[in-house]
């Protein structure tokens, strides 16, 4: 029987598939859903800016999306340091309010169906820890994923967070395409 469904997003198309699934099947089972996700540390700008809904963003934090590579840029620069222009993490405060429209959109479309009970949880910063942490810790009998998620190296079949749940999850997993 399954009673608790965990999904883990980290916003991308297939991991939006995972959660319309993983809705699905909580309803179906009359079960409980846990949503999780695990900052987006590595993300660029770019997937950043893709990833939130600029009308719900106060005016100061849309400044800081657009803005905080040249920022930083411009520090660097005046220190001395000046480098290559290379991808640089996004500060904490971004990634804050990224977080919370990923989990807030999952939440709007699951209280959207007949699921009752619906969770979410920010997880540490290595999702493939926080996610078989998280599905121990609810006592997950199912957990949902995408098999891919923002990762570039499109060769590989499945991506490592994936692979590693499939590998190493204490119940079934789901990965969906
Ligand atoms: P890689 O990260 O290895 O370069 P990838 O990004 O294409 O490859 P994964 O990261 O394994 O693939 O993503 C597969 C699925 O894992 C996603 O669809 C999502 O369900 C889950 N996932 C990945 N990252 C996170 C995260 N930060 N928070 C929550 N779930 C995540
Ligand atoms: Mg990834």
């Amino acid at each position: 029987m399954i009673k608790t469904v965990l999904v883990a997003t980290d916003g991308s198309n297939h991991a939006k598939k995972a959660v319309a699934l993983a809705i699905d099947i909580a309803q179906k089972y009359k079960a409980r859903l846990v949503i999780v996700h695990s900052m987006l540390r590595d993300a660029n700008s770019e997937t950043l800016r893709k990833l939130v809904t600029r009308k719900d963003l106060t005016k100061e934090q849309r400044h800081l999306l657009d803005n905080y590579e040249i920022d930083m840029q411009m520090t660097l620069a005046g220190s001395g340091m000046e480098g290559p222009m290379v991808a640089l993490p996004a500060p904490k405060e971004v990634l804050e309010f990224v977080t919370q429209q990923v989990l807030d959109r999952s939440k709007a479309l699951a209280a959207k169906s007949k699921v009752k009970d619906v969770k979410t949880r920010v997880i540490g910063v290595d999702p493939a820890e926080g996610i078989l942490d998280a599905a121990r810790k609810d006592r997950a009998n199912l957990i949902v994923m995408g098999t891919r998620g923002f990762g570039e190296l499109k060769g590989w079949i499945v991506g490592s967070v994936s692979h590693k749940i499939a590998e190493e999850a204490h119940c079934p997993v789901l990965t969906v395409k």
